[in-house]
């Protein structure tokens, strides 16, 4: 079914493409260089040509890895982000445990840069803002700012938390959790100069009253960045003294940090983000799929946000576009196939799992709460003692009750 006719080529009044993919965060740049690569005419649109230095995931490890890996775009991933492997876990100033694994620190604008540069035709992004979709069981019609129309067989909806498109084709979003979390992100350095003495640290909050789940340090390219995560109010009056003072308050929030840092500073700019969590509603309709955060918004501190659309990359442009273009039509019943896929509907609850888990661990209050709180940290410290002096023993007791 595909063509080498460019996307600029004009057909049914607008220019012709197999997919138009609206929005160029990490979702839709990553699908667009996924059904590409496989031969697809795919129009990427994005209101900016470079993704800005906004705050959004700047590191991923684990699983997110083994996807980004299947996907193709490890090597890509390692030319623009810092691999570490060791994090350091501490609480109230003491280890908990040490977490080993491969894993990496970007910004998140060079690695929506990254992806868009995986796009093998550089003409296939599209630098406009889609102000108007038009749907049907066959034919998308899609309308840019400049004037510009685009037709395509299947539309897909990467437009992260922006709902404005959405909403003109009767989506809504539902408010599963309004300004669920509080997340900083900031770039540290110590005063003289020397390198902090870990690779990678995390730190978590001391007293539940202050509603912070951890701060996590890991390196980038140009530095030591900081997430901090919170369950907190967000109108409090200790979110202004973070921005303003943040090396004094973070320091006063968890005291314990104070000697694995020294002297330090905080190098750029605060930036912080209070998020809702959200899901659409109503999103079953011929012709246009939604991904990512346009599906579904995520707690940043469950760091679920780059697994889930990941999966939705993955099962949508692998499996279920490419199926669908080899037979005429795009209705419900197709679309319906990437909404209903085991994979998906298990990550997608997975992040709202994690959500509610982890503002419960850092901020519910009551003696189940306290107790639970005190054996998580207890189990992980235990087992990390335990693997300190029996190297091996773990993994091996782990390995046979899986068995
Ligand atoms: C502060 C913060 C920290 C986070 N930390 C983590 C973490 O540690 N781990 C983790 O896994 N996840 C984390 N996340 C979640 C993760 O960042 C998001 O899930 C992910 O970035 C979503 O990518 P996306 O492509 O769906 O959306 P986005 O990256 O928001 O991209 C949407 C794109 O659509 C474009 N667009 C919108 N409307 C239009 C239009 N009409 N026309 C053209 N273009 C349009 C925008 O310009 C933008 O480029 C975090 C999120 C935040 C906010």
């Amino acid at each position: 079914m595909t063509t080498d006719r460019p996307v600029t080529e004009p057909a049914d009044g607008g220019e012709n493409a197999e997919i138009v993919i609206v929005g160029g965060g990490l979702a839709g740049s990553l699908a667009a260089a996924v059904l590409a690569r496989a031969g697809h005419r795919v129009a990427l649109v994005d209101k900016r040509a470079v993704y800005p230095d906004e705050f959004r995931v700047e590191k991923i490890g684990g699983h997110q890895l083994d996807l980004i890996r299947k996907l193709g775009f490890i090597d890509a991933l390692e030319h623009v982000a810092c691999r570490y492997d060791r994090v350091l876990n501490i609480r109230e100033g003491k280890v908990v445990d040490v977490s080993v694994g491969q894993a990496y620190g970007f910004s998140y604008a060079s690695l929506v840069a990254t992806a868009r540069s995986q796009i093998p035709d550089c003409s296939n992004l599209i630098v406009d803002e889609v102000i108007a979709i038009s749907n049907g069981d066959d034919v998308q019609h899609v309308e840019l700012a400049s004037g510009r129309r685009l037709t395509a067989r299947l539309v897909v909806l990467a437009t992260g938390m922006a709902g404005v498109l959405g909403y003109k084709l009767g989506i809504r979003r539902r408010v599963l959790a309004e300004r669920h979390s509080v997340s900083f992100g900031f770039t540290i350095a110590r005063r003289d100069g020397i390198p902090f003495d870990f690779e990678a640290l995390t730190c978590y909050g001391e007293r539940t009253a202050d509603g912070i789940d951890y701060l996590s340090l890991f390196p980038v390219r140009d530095g030591m960045r900081a997430n901090l995560f919170m369950f907190r109010d967000p109108t409090h009056p200790i979110m202004r003294e973070l921005r303003r003072e943040p090396e004094a308050t973070i320091l006063r929030l968890l005291p314990g940090l104070r000697s694995y840092l020294g002297d330090f500073r905080v190098t750029d700019r605060v930036q912080n983000w209070v998020m809702d969590l959200t899901v659409v509603e109503g999103h079953l309709l011929p012709g246009v799929v939604l991904i990512g955060d346009a599906f579904q918004t995520n707690c940043p501190a469950a760091g679920t946000g780059v697994a889930r659309l990941l999966v939705d990359v993955d099962r949508l442009c692998t499996e279920y576009a490419p199926q669908w273009l080899m037979s005429a039509g795009m209705g419900r019943e197709k679309i319906s196939q990437f909404y209903s896929d085991r994979e998906k509907i298990a990550a997608d609850q997975q992040s709202l799992k994690m959500a509610r888990f982890r503002q419960a661990l850092t901020s519910r209050n009551g003696v189940g709460w306290d107790v639970r709180r005190r054996l998580h940290f207890l189990r992980r410290s235990l087992t990390h003692r335990v693997d300190q002096m029996h190297p091996g023993w773990i993994g091996r007791i782990r390995g046979a009750l899986r068995a």
